[in-house]
């Protein structure tokens, strides 16, 4: 464990300087954790988001790795014994029980130093869905740790995401003492940008033409919630599950009848349904990226993503 503090008064900087003071702050270190062997705490993050928090609010003290691979898709993820591993070595693992049941095995058996379990700190809810049917496909899939946990996509609504992060905070200081004060001041610099894109998401859909908008797989439902919009999905939770033709046909119904101009679909799964869907209403398609993974981990990160996300919502609701 690292013993010398790295710049803290460069690290309370304005939030506007911090990005790029803190990437600088990484650089150094790096070269710092070559000369000495556990100088940085091993990090495991279960999955994209909890990857971005751990590394935002660890900073140069950690290593975080990531369980599931760039650009992969979460849900139902396997674990290799060389993960399972990791995960009994790590000094923190950071994960949302029951999305991958994988990983709240490995750590219910393996049980690591610390442990940040995101719906500790972001309650799950169930979001039901108008068009019914939805349960039954679901119970056919792998939803079953969803349905039983509630609905896992909490990191959609970055208030949400905040509290995870101020979890992680709290978890790295216990783990590394020396450094506590700098993980808190992270934690809350990273909570400050989060309510900034949370007021961005305020404003930016206040004023629509519509509140409705249908996505492939249900992950927006605590986005919906946050911003008073109604999420009508293809699918269920799970991006995997495939609709009935009775679903399909009640979602075409549906969408008519709230005038949708646009089929949201995601990145990272077959968007085949959500394509057809949009030639029978003829209406267009567009990206809503539910930030389980990002293929291109040196363009983007969370931020740019929701905002990429907030401008397709913006466009396809008829928002001013
Ligand atoms: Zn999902």
């Amino acid at each position: 464990m690292k013993i010398r503090r790295t710049a803290p008064a460069a690290l309370l900087a304005a939030t506007a300087a911090s990005a790029l003071l803190l990437s600088g702050c990484a650089g150094t270190d790096d070269a710092k954790a070559d000369t000495g062997a556990g100088a940085k705490l091993r990090v495991i993050a279960a999955f994209y988001p909890m990857k971005f928090i751990a590394q935002q609010v660890g900073g140069p003290h950690v290593k975080v790795t990531n369980l599931t691979k760039a650009g992969a898709e979460p849900h139902d993820l396997e674990l290799t014994p060389r993960q399972v591993g990791a995960v009994s070595q790590a000094d923190l693992v950071v994960y949302l029980k029951g999305l991958q049941p994988a990983v709240d095995k490995a750590i219910s058996q393996n049980r690591p130093k610390h442990t940040v379990e995101a719906g500790k700190f972001a309650p799950l809810e169930e979001h039901g869905t108008e068009v019914h049917g939805a349960e039954e496909d679901g119970h056919e899939g792998h939803d079953h740790a969803d349905a039983e946990h509630g609905d896992p996509h909490v990191w959609l609504d970055p208030t949400r995401l905040a509290a995870i992060a101020g979890g992680v905070g709290e978890s790295l200081a216990a783990a590394d003492p020396v450094n506590a004060a700098d993980y808190r001041a992270r934690a809350a610099d990273l909570t400050a940008r989060l309510n900034t894109l949370d007021g961005e998401f305020t404003a930016g859909l206040t004023t629509c033409a519509r509140r409705d908008f249908v996505t492939a797989h249900a992950a927006f439902g605590y986005l919906a919630e946050r911003y008073h919009l109604n999420q009508i999905s293809v699918n269920g939770v799970n991006p995997e599950s495939e609709p009935s033709p009775a679903r399909r046909a009640d979602i075409q119904k549906l969408a008519r009848e709230r005038g949708v101009t646009t089929i949201f679909f995601e990145t990272l799964a077959e968007p085949k349904t959500a394509r057809t869907l949009a030639q029978d209403l003829n209406v267009q398609t567009a990206v809503l990226d539910p930030l389980e993974g990002i293929k291109d981990e040196a363009e983007n990160d969370y931020f740019s993503v929701m905002r990429a996300n907030l401008d397709a919502l913006r466009k396809g609701l008829g928002c001013s």
